[in-house]
């Protein structure tokens, strides 16, 4: 295996914390649907999230996560952003 295979086969950043176990209680907690907007969820395009995220100092645990769509997902990033952008603007 190249290291150009190894990237891609690796999981996002921000979502290496996660196990396994970890990823499919949440998919069984929210029924195998975006916590967005409700579209189901397959495995190559659910995307994890913390709630509230790390970088804003929510805690790394399964309870805190969701799964969200890759729209929801951008969404939730784009939102993320605007808020930390207003926490340094304070
Ligand atoms: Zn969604």
């Amino acid at each position: 295996m190249t290291t150009e295979q190894r990237r891609e086969a690796a999981v996002p950043a921000g979502g290496a914390h996660l196990t396994d176990e970890a990823r499919s209680a949440v998919l069984e907690r929210q029924c195998h649907r975006c916590a967005g907007c409700n579209a189901p969820l397959t495995a190559g395009s659910t995307h994890f999230d913390l709630r509230p995220p790390a970088i804003c100092g929510g805690a790394r645990t399964p309870g805190n996560l969701e799964a969200l769509c890759p729209f929801c997902h951008q969404n939730f990033m784009r939102r993320v952003r605007v808020q930390l952008a207003g926490h340094r603007n304070k």
